[in-house]
């Protein structure tokens, strides 16, 4: 087995197979070999040996990292290889050990990305059908702002807009504008595949109501998130469902500092989301060359009648 992949120059370490939340959009349902990964250490410093030098970014995801017992050590061999940037995607309910906590960031992990789906029990606990969860998670951004005077890191809060949760956006917002430390908020939308295709009617919201209440809240925050710090990501929904938000699309963001940056056109983006598609009216729209589309099993099942093409000016 080969537990790395190589994404955008970035070493990723698939770290484990299984999670502690049971997340109800979950896409990745960790089919790997458990066994496969209690040797994980082995192969991870195999790759780790095999890609210093050429690139300079590590990732540690898949099912939930920071339960496979080889991380931190995996840290410091990322570290004693040169890697210079060292990511984690975690649910952050381990962080909640402020021990544990502290021990990934001195070992020099410099980047999380935490996923939390509510401002309260009742919403995120309802996602991840693990009662407790929102307050593990919730005291381990605690311990992560507490550390953020004394490491050099950076972290992220994920939020994955669905059905349960996305009326819930004003107040995570508003709560998550408490922490200090925080880099980002990323406002993510479902993948309907693995339990998100199963439980699809139950958790997949009509992405265009979704946009509507994005757009609102951002509207409403506008001014206080006038510095941009944190900043706010949107993800996974196209401009045509954000009117007024669409700077805050991170596919649109980057389209836009690629042109400008290189003044030469934007190359279309179905090439970076293969499970993306557009319709053939977005021909016509002004957003067509900096959008990704919509994921295609989104549409299968629903449609394309809520995507309409923003005229040119
Ligand atoms: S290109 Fe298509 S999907 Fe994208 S914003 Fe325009 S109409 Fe919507």
């Amino acid at each position: 087995m080969s537990v790395k992949e190589i994404k955008e120059k970035r070493l990723h370490i698939l770290t484990n197979s299984h999670c502690n939340n049971g997340c109800l959009f979950c896409s990745d349902l960790h089919k790997q070999n458990r066994a496969e990964f209690k040797n994980l250490k082995k192969y991870a410093e195999n790759d780790l040996k095999a890609m210093r030098g050429k690139i300079d970014r590590v990732l540690f995801s898949s099912g939930e990292p920071t339960l496979n017992p080889a991380l931190p050590d995996l840290i410091k061999l990322a570290m004693k290889y040169g890697y210079k940037k060292v990511d984690l995607i975690t649910n952050g309910r381990k962080l909640a050990d402020k021990k544990f906590c502290e021990n990934l960031l001195k070992a020099g992990l410099n980047e999380i990305s935490v996923s939390l789906h509510g401002s309260k029990k009742e919403v995120h606990d309802a996602i991840t059908r693990v009662p407790g969860s929102f307050e593990e998670t919730f005291f381990g951004l605690c311990n992560l702002s507490f550390f953020a005077k004394k490491y050099p890191f950076r972290f992220f809060v994920n939020f994955l807009l669905n059905k349960i949760n996305y009326r819930d956006m004003e107040n995570y917002l508003r709560l998550m504008l408490t922490f200090d430390g925080v880099e980002g908020i990323v406002f993510n939308t479902v993948l309907p595949e693995g339990r998100a295709d199963r439980y699809f009617e139950q958790i997949v919201p009509r992405y265009f109501k979704v946009g509507k209440e994005v757009a609102r809240v951002l509207k409403k925050f506008e001014k206080r998130l006038k510095n941009r710090r944190p900043e706010i990501l949107v993800l996974g929904l196209p401009p045509c469902v954000l009117p007024g938000a669409e700077r805050n699309i991170i596919e649109y963001e980057s389209a836009v500092r690629r042109k400008n940056a290189k003044s030469e056109a934007i190359k279309p983006t179905s090439v970076k989301w293969p499970k993306k598609i557009k319709g053939s009216e977005c021909a016509e729209c002004r957003f067509f060359d900096s959008c990704s589309g919509v994921w295609e099993a989104y549409v299968r099942r629903r449609g394309w009648k809520e995507f309409k093409p923003v005229k040119k000016i």
